[in-house]
């Protein structure tokens, strides 16, 4: 087992896009959740899929991410306990640099004191929730944070030693809002960061936002708007040296997040914490997503798997192809498919996609039309 994840599920708020698994809380149970967490680790079989007996860990541990929710949220010490007790759990002689450690945080947690225990802490990586630097889009968006805190953030963390800073950024936010997405970008490139992820807005069920909608008080996601803010995203990164290796992730020469790319080309990993997903190759699981009632099973000493499923050969083969497809590395159609689809053969006489050293790979315009070339190539749809 390679690839840890650890789910931190507590915002001070929800946002207003959000579908996430969180817990909205004021007061952090930071205690509680280490404690938690730290006993999911004791119970057996709970955090090794794929990992044989008898392995340390020891060199064979690559990337830790702490995702949520918020991870910045916890304090500093809770941190450091966290990562302390794993580094021991899995015989890590040092968390330091060999492995990517990975913070997910909101730009208003970077302090310099923060920023500082978490590099002493052994974080080497910062994903960094700005979504836009447009003060009224995050308003709206319900984030609680403005345009100069996200600066402020980057500089505090490159005080502290973390230059490896990746940087989120929404798109395709409603007309109305008149939010300048091509200000923005220039705004992120400005800061220079390794790393971007650029989503684009989605309407998931039972969020703020499908609410607005569903009432009028928002308008719905435009496919134009969608396509050419993310067109413009592919030339402005590209001209300032940026290479987009995942259909949302562009990164400066080694600067590839290690720990998304593991999933990426389908390599397991563990989850702990409430939601987290685990993979061991043939067989995803994923916990109980409520907080409490992940709390209650670990205290118990009971397993907090929530359910499993082992992927059959066709959905093994559905996301082989999906996987490879959301990369620049692509799929290697020359083994699978002899000649190509007359499907895909159009999209390559469209430029949706390249034939480059035997591997298909998305360009930009294929890659926002991912799903049906997927569907092309495989015949049904798609894992999400
Ligand atoms: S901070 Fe992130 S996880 Fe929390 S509500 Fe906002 S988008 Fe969701």
């Amino acid at each position: 087992m390679r690839h840890l994840y650890l789910h931190v599920p507590f915002c001070r708020r929800r946002c207003t896009y959000c579908d996430f698994s969180i817990a909205v809380r004021k007061r952090i149970p930071a205690r509680e959740y280490v404690d938690a967490v730290l006993q999911e680790v004791n119970i057996p079989g709970v955090t090794d899929p794929g990992r044989e007996p008898g392995d340390s860990g020891s060199e064979v541990l690559e990337t830790i991410y702490l995702g949520g929710g918020t991870p910045s949220l916890l304090p500093p010490d809770a941190l450091a306990t966290l990562l302390t007790s794993l580094r021991d759990a899995f015989h890590l002689t040092s968390l330091r640099d060999a492995v990517e450690v990975t913070l997910e945080a909101n730009p208003e947690d970077v302090t310099r004191d923060t920023a500082t225990a978490w590099r002493r802490a052994g974080i080497n990586r910062v994903s960094l929730g700005a979504q836009s630097f447009d003060d009224q889009a995050l308003q709206w968006m319900h984030r609680s944070h403005d345009a100069a805190r996200i600066a402020a953030a980057v500089a505090t963390l490159r005080l502290a030693g973390i230059d490896n800073i990746s940087l989120d950024l929404i798109f395709a936010l409603p007309a109305g809002l008149a939010r300048d997405w091509g200000r923005d970008l220039e705004q992120a490139l400005a800061l220079r960061p390794a790393h971007l992820s650029l989503y684009g807005l989605t309407v998931e069920e039972r969020t703020p936002l499908a609410r607005w909608i569903s009432r009028g008080a928002a308008s719905p996601p435009d496919d134009e708007r969608y396509a050419a803010e993310y067109l413009l995203a592919h030339s402005r990164l590209a001209a300032c040296g940026y290479h987009f290796y995942e259909v949302s992730n562009a990164a400066l020469d080694g600067c590839r997040s290690r720990h998304n790319s593991a999933y990426w080309s389908g390599r397991s990993y563990s989850g702990l914490g409430p939601a987290a997903h685990s993979f061991d190759g043939a067989a995803r699981r994923w916990n109980l997503s409520a907080w409490e009632s992940y709390r209650r099973a670990v205290a118990a000493g009971r397993s907090p798997v929530a359910s499993q499923e082992i992927l059959s050969n066709e959905q093994r083969e559905l996301e082989r192809v999906y996987l490879a497809l959301r990369t620049d590395a692509g799929l290697d159609v020359a083994a699978l498919y002899r000649p190509l689809p007359s499907s895909t053969v159009r999209w390559l006489e469209r430029g949706w996609a390249e034939v480059r050293n035997q591997r298909l790979v998305c360009t930009p315009e294929g890659w926002l039309r991912l799903d049906a070339l997927v569907r092309d190539l495989t015949g049904c749809g798609t894992t999400g």
